[in-house]
């Protein structure tokens, strides 16, 4: 189950930031799911609840929201989303896109008290 291996990339990077913030409480957490990412937030919501207790955090507030595919063309500036996957810019009609953003889980922020 890949969303398993997600969220305990996630627990890692949290449990960093909590040793960096010394003395406090986890209450919640924001996550950026991207398009691509081919994660089902339901799934990804359920193997994180049963890491957090797993790893002695409860009540934690989960909040998701969805990134969406960024790509960047190299033959001019564009920058954005694409309305298909026929993979060509839209500006200049080159086929040299790059993918910005979208492909991953990003923690995006924790909320302690
Ligand atoms: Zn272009």
């Amino acid at each position: 189950m890949h969303e398993m291996a997600v969220a305990g990339g996630i627990i890692n990077i949290l449990s960093q930031k909590l040793a960096e913030l010394g003395d406090c409480k986890l209450i919640g957490m924001q996550l950026a799911v991207g398009k691509l990412s081919g994660i089902e937030e339901h799934s990804l919501r359920f193997a994180l609840d049963t890491l957090l207790v797993g790893a002695g955090f409860a009540d934690v507030e989960l909040h998701f929201h969805d990134q969406p595919a960024l790509f960047k063309c190299s033959g001019c500036s564009w920058q954005g989303q694409l309305q298909s996957f026929n993979m060509s810019c839209p500006d200049c009609e080159g086929s040299d896109l790059e993918l910005v953003s979208g492909q991953d889980v990003i923690l995006e922020r924790i909320e302690v008290e």
